[in-house]
């Protein structure tokens, strides 16, 4: 596979953030993050209600499984990200109601007015639809108006967020029980499409001696009662049974309407209680009990009236070991005594409604509907929400009602159900964001009522962030994003584009449009060192040269200047094979490169002469690796030029290459695997020298990394110990070895982008405090532009390094004359 394909399949630049991909409606959770954290409280309250027109109502009660994934909670505790939604809310003044779409002329009507149904609603009135809400009681809202308990959502609040369903133009039919005041079977007739959405509202029974006494209550029935304010007698001792939200919102109701004391008894562990982790905290601030690992045995009784309970003993309750229920120890019985149980351990579907049941029902008494498009085997029938899945949460219900929209209008309009639906569904998020370097922050704790003040009344506990709370907590976002390879390179920064989107952008010919683009890049890899996918801009903008070569369509004009210097270097005016005399094979051959050569004629003369009071019978090759013209894409060029250095090595004996170059080095490691190669320093440091080379004085030399030399820790180790040899101290920047930045030159990028090329040299010259040493020419050439420069083989054999490093850069005609110098040089030398 191509760079360019594994780009545009592996880049995450567009991966959601964990908290996005775990929302069921994926909220831009980190946007609105953001506008809370600066204050901008309308914008935040806008971008939740693109997709969310209830922030206030989900504020307070979402189940919040973005909190779940969020990445903050691996380095200290989650955003608290449903509170900040509550704080848009809060403090943002919202937009008007979005208007009906463009009227369709197709009618849908749905039945059952929880966040399933009035979701459903909102989208299919907003696409144009007439909507008209089927809804038994007097609300609209579902368990949200008639179960949740005001002292966590007000019935107030409730009714003003689903005012916009209204002003939307959909039609609400309160107090009407399909099956009861409509049957099903007609708005199956009179309505093109009809959503299913009437939840699960009947309390899951449990048949266990003692349920049918006085005193014993059924959680939803309670809670429903409660909220209409026909709540029945509890002042006793209560014990509540169950570990959902019913259950503790049981235990807590009871408490406010004046129990002594209440318990909730649940069989599995604390933490495998399906209720919110602050409600359950807040029931037991308030002095309700839990025990944990206890299951429900027999309800004791006296002339009928409940007097306690009975209890056996779970174990192994873990419901991945056990889904049926705990293990139950019969022999460990526990007693308490109560006047009143609530049954809360579950809720289930009522059908009995359906009068066409058959076609859309199981055997079993719930909805068949497809698990993606949500619809049944009756086409024009759709179902969303607990009905279909069982109890859930309110958010699961709104994106299950969201989906039915989708399909309804696919349907309406003829069109698939199935095409891209994965979007939808709520996944993990495929982001590799590192925590490391993030300081530890406590969450901010909700300010709620003090426990006194919220005994024996319904008012709202938690009361909600202050503007500095939410802006401080909104802080504490660590920003989950992809875009590492971005961050620390201004010509992507420059570009603006994720690499996936970029990639499919050149895959489409954006490089025929513009033909720049992809030589502007330094091939410098610090994008592939940065990246968690290991991908490589580099690689795929070398594919892209290539491609345009063939196409006629690179390099650039402006590259001619490399060509001739590329001519030069492999003419007979630079190039050139010297074995020792009357030697024809060589057990080592040094290789200066171009790029030395060009830079001092001297250094590669010393350099030569000292390898060679070491290593006897060295050879000397004069001419360049290639690697300019690979660069600029042309491979078949560079295969020749390669092939012609291959064979003058094999000539000599195929011995190994002392490469004076990282650029060299590069180029043979990766398309000469079968040289035998090593850095010049690696040898230089391993023996004696030149006692006039050893310092007395200490200074210290800021060193810079070759980006062609990021992944040899050989080079790197092999420098840093000459230099140390010498007598020098070193600066080791942040961005050294691999993390090291391009000097500006790499790839060619300046004939392209002179302007991006000199903020390059500028960045990375600004990185360092001393005079900066170097292992490749041209770098020290780009980095003698702002700050004094040396090779490291200056400090060794150009005695006159303390005035020649503030020389400036040398002109194209200036390293040929040195490169033709040399050959003459050695050509007298040792050929005379
Ligand atoms: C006490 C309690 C606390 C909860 N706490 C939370 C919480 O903190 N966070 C959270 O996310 N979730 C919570 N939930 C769960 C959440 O409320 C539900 O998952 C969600 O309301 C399901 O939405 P729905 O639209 O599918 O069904 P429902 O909300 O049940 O709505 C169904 C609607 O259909 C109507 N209906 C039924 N039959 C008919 C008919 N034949 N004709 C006309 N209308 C009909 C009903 O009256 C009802 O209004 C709680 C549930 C309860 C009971
Ligand atoms: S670092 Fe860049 S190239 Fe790599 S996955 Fe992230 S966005 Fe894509
Ligand atoms: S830290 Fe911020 S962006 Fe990252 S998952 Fe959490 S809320 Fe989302
Ligand atoms: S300049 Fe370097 S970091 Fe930037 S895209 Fe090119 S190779 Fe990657």
């Amino acid at each position: 596979m191509s760079e360019l394909e594994k780009i545009i399949n592996e880049c995450l630049g567009e991966e959601p953030p964990y908290c996005q991909a775990a929302c069921p409606l994926h909220i831009d959770v980190q946007g609105y993050i953001k506008m809370v954290r600066e204050g901008r409280y309308d914008e935040a309250l806008r971008i939740i209600m693109g997709v969310l027109p209830f922030p206030g109502i989900m504020g307070r009660i979402c189940t919040h499984p973005c909190e779940s994934a969020c990445r903050r909670k691996d380095l200290d505790e989650a955003l608290a990200i449903a509170y900040l939604k509550r704080a848009a809310g809060d403090y943002g003044t919202a937009d008007k109601p979005p208007a009906g779409g463009e009227e369709k002329g197709k009618r849908v009507a749905i039945v059952g007015g929880g966040p399933a149904g009035i979701m459903a609603a909102y989208d299919l009135r907003k696409m144009g639809y007439r909507v008209t809400i089927f809804e038994a009681l007097s609300c609209l809202g579902g368990m949200l108006a008639s179960a949740i308990p005001d002292f966590r959502l007000s019935g107030d609040l409730v009714q003003e967020e689903l005012g916009v369903i209204e002003r939307l133009g959909v039609e609400i039919k309160l107090n009407t029980r399909v099956g009861d005041d409509i049957a099903f079977s007609r708005l199956r007739e009179s309505f093109d499409a009809v959503i299913i959405a009437t939840g699960a509202p009947l309390s899951r029974k449990l048949n266990i001696e003692g349920s049918t006494m006085q005193g014993v209550l059924w959680g939803l029935d309670f809670l429903t009662a409660v909220k209409a304010g026909k709540a029945p007698k509890t002042d006793g001792r209560v014990v509540v049974i169950g570990g959902g939200n019913v259950a503790v919102d049981a235990a807590r109701s009871a408490l406010r309407l004046g129990a002594k004391e209440v318990a909730i008894v649940y069989r599995r562990t604390r933490e495998e209680m399906p209720a919110i982790s602050g409600e359950i905290e807040q029931a037991l601030e308030e002095g309700i009990s839990l025990e944990t690992s206890w299951a429900p045995g027999r309800i004791l009784g006296n002339d009928g009236k409940v007097t306690g309970m009975e209890f056996m003993r779970s174990i192994q309750t873990s419901r991945g070991e056990n889904p049926a229920g705990p293990v139950l120890d019969d022999t460990m019985i526990k007693r308490a005594d109560c006047d009143t149980v609530i049954l809360a351990i579950g809720q289930q579907t009522d059908l009995s409604w359906l009068d066409s049941a058959g076609t859309v029902t199981t055997g079993e008494g719930s909805i068949r509907a497809d698990n993606t498009t949500l619809q049944t085997p009756d086409k024009a029938i759709f179902a969303c929400g607990d009905v279909v899945t069982g109890p859930k949460s309110a958010v699961d219900a709104l994106a299950a009602g969201r989906s039915a929209a989708i399909s309804v209008d696919r349907y309406l309009r003829g069109l698939d159900l199935t095409q891209d639906r994965d979007a939808e569904r709520q996944r993990a998020s495929r982001l590799v964001v590192s925590i490391e370097g993030y300081e530890k922050k406590k969450r901010c704790p909700m300010p709620a009522l003090d426990v006194e003040a919220r005994r024996r009344n319904f008012r709202e506990v938690e009361t909600g962030f202050s503007r500095e709370l939410a802006q401080s907590e909104a802080g504490r976002c660590l920003e989950c994003q992809c875009k590492t390879c971005i961050r620390d390179c201004e010509f992507l920064k420059d570009l603006n584009e994720t690499p996936g989107t970029l990639a499919r952008k050149l895959s489409d010919g954006l490089f025929r449009v513009d033909r720049r683009l992809a030589y502007r890049c330094n091939i410098c890899d610090l994008c592939k060192r940065n990246c968690a996918k290991g991908l490589s801009l580099g690689d795929m903008f070398m594919e892209i040269r290539q491609a345009m070569v063939k196409e006629g369509l690179g390099p650039l004009p402006e590259h001619q200047f490399v060509k001739r210097d590329q001519d030069f270097s492999t003419s007979d005016k630079f190039a050139l094979v010297h074995c020792d005399p009357g030697s024809e094979r060589c057990e080592h051959i040094f290789f200066p490169g171009c790029g030395l050569s060009g830079y001092s004629p001297e250094l590669v003369i010393k350099t030569y002469e000292h390898l060679r009071r070491y290593l006897p019978n060295t050879g000397l090759i004069l001419g360049c690796c290639g690697g300019p013209t690979r660069f600029l894409g042309n491979e078949p060029r560079f295969r020749e030029i390669l092939s012609m250095l291959i064979a003058e090595v094999k000539a000599l004996g195929n011995a190994e290459l002392i490469v004076a170059c990282p650029d060299c080095y590069h180029t043979f490691r990766h398309c000469a695997p079968d040289l035998r190669i090593r850095p010049v320093s690696g040898i230089l440091v391993e023996h004696d020298l030149p006692v006039e080379a050893l310092s007395g004085e200490k200074q210290v030399f800021s060193l810079h990394d070759s980006c062609k030399a990021r992944w040899e820790p050989e080079w790197q180790d092999s420098v840093r110990a000459l230099i140390r040899k010498l007598g020098y101290e070193i600066e080791e920047v942040e961005n050294s070895r691999d993390k090291t930045r391009c000097c500006g030159l790499g790839g060619m990028a300046p004939y392209a982008d002179p302007e991006l090329a000199a903020v390059n040299i500028r960045k990375r010259a600004d990185e360092f405090g001393h005079d900066i040493l170097t292992y490749c020419a041209s770098c020290r050439e780009a980095l003698s532009a702002h700050k004094p420069a040396l090779h490291v083989l200056d400090l060794i054999f150009n005695p006159d390094w303390r005035s020649t490093k503030t020389n400036p850069q040398k002109t194209g005609k200036a390293r040929r004359d040195n490169q033709a110098r040399l050959k003459q040089t050695v050509q007298e030398r040792y050929h005379s």
